[in-house]
């Protein structure tokens, strides 16, 4: 059987894919400016034998690689994050970053690995293939506006018939698989506030506008949006974030505060009702002390939809593949994630792969400088990555 070749050979390769892993750990690079990540990942392709690359893809340094299978078939696009975070490594490994500040944080690096590992076994069985591999190697998701949007614009999945994306979670147990229907993740925006008071003396304040109680007023006053405008039913996290205001000294009344904060939901509705509540409510409270407030609403990425067909088609396989309690449903979370852009251009799904190292009790979390994933989450994304090519793609 044509697949269990594939596991063999991607079994056999397992201490190459982890180096890679580690080389990319070591050389972290931030969004958009993956120079050498890209390339390491371009020169891997072409000794594969990959058949297409297309390298600078969209708005920084994505990569596409095409395999072309020996019979017609439909087209599957996989896709890899490979951006690092500006954060400073506190796990001391051999292969810790190198670069003073940056970090593999968020798990990217064995992204990448895994789907390396993929294209190599798969480069060498086009005979077993009934369609096309599209290999997505996303630059820039962690930064706003993100590489996933500008592929797709730039075509990287016209031609492709579903998409499919892993994450590892480090906060799941190492080998469990994971599916999630509907909502994986949400839309994440941010929004600044500044009021604009009028300062003066702390003995005085009638003459003044206070800008610090001003801001107090509107974070109780907005907190009543989740809690009582939108519907209960759907979800919405508002979360204020900083205030800064005044501090020069015991009597001075603040001229200005700024306010920062994030929201997130999954329905469109919601978003709008939020956005136009933040600015209304903030205005009102403003005006009625005689201050102004300027809101600068910024939408980021929109939330993940996975299409509950996809997920059914490939959950057949996952469970077919790996033990019964190895595969299982998790919702999806409030994090945002631009895999979201290439959902709504085409059918498919996010899948998440658990990371957590068996003897870890509770894992730091995605983002923190203690983040650390047990390498054999790879082997397993690969595989899961290989049972998503099964499903479409062999007959
Ligand atoms: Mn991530």
């Amino acid at each position: 059987m044509a697949v269990a070749e594939w596991k063999k050979e991607l079994t056999d390769n397992f201490s190459e894919t982890v180096a890679w892993r580690r080389h990319l750990h070591q050389y972290p690079e931030p969004s958009f400016e993956e120079i050498e990540t890209s390339l390491f990942i371009k020169e891997k392709l072409e000794a594969f034998g990959v058949d297409e690359i297309r390298t600078n893809v969209g708005n920084g340094y994505g990569i596409v690689g095409k395999i072309i299978g020996k019979h017609p078939g439909p087209t599957v696009a996989l896709r890899a994050d490979f951006d690092a975070l500006r954060v400073t490594e506190e796990v001391d490994s051999p292969f810790k970053s190198k670069h003073a500040g940056i970090m593999h944080a968020c798990g990217h690096d064995g992204h990448t690995a895994a789907l390396l590992s993929v294209a190599k076994v798969m480069a060498k069985h086009k005979d077993d293939l009934h369609g096309t591999i599209v290999f997505l190697h996303q630059h820039a998701e962690e930064v706003i506006p993100g590489g996933a949007k500008s592929m797709v614009e730039d075509g990287a999945i016209n031609d492709v018939d579903v998409v499919f994306g892993i994450h590892l979670d480090a906060s799941q147990p190492v080998n469990h698989v994971f599916y999630t229907y509907d909502f994986g993740s949400a839309n994440s925006d941010s929004f600044t506030m500044r009021i604009q008071g009028k300062g003066g003396h702390g003995a005085d304040p009638h003459n003044t506008h206070d800008a610090l109680t001003i801001g107090s007023q509107i974070v109780t006053a907005l907190q009543h949006i989740v809690s009582r405008l939108t519907d209960p039913v759907k979800p919405a996290v508002l979360s204020f974030a900083g205030f800064q205001a005044g501090g020069e000294a015991n009597n001075i009344i603040a001229d200005s505060a700024e306010i920062k904060g994030t929201v997130r939901t999954l329905h469109g509705d919601v978003q709008q009702l939020i956005e136009t509540k933040l600015q209304t409510m903030s205005q009102s409270i403003a005006q009625a002390f005689d201050a102004s407030v300027e809101v600068d609403y910024m939408k980021g990425y929109p939330s993940i939809q996975n299409s509950s067909k996809e997920v059914d088609r490939v959950k057949e396989t996952l469970l077919n593949t790996f033990s019964k309690d190895e595969v299982s449903h998790l919702d999806g979370s409030m994090g945002g994630e631009d895999f979201a852009y290439f959902l709504q251009k085409k059918p498919g799904a996010f899948l998440r792969v658990g990371a957590k190292a068996k003897d870890v009790a509770v894992a730091y979390p995605h983002h923190h400088p203690k983040f650390d994933i047990d390498e054999q989450s790879l082997l397993r994304s690969g595989e899961v990555f290989l049972a998503i090519i099964e499903t479409y793609l062999t007959k």
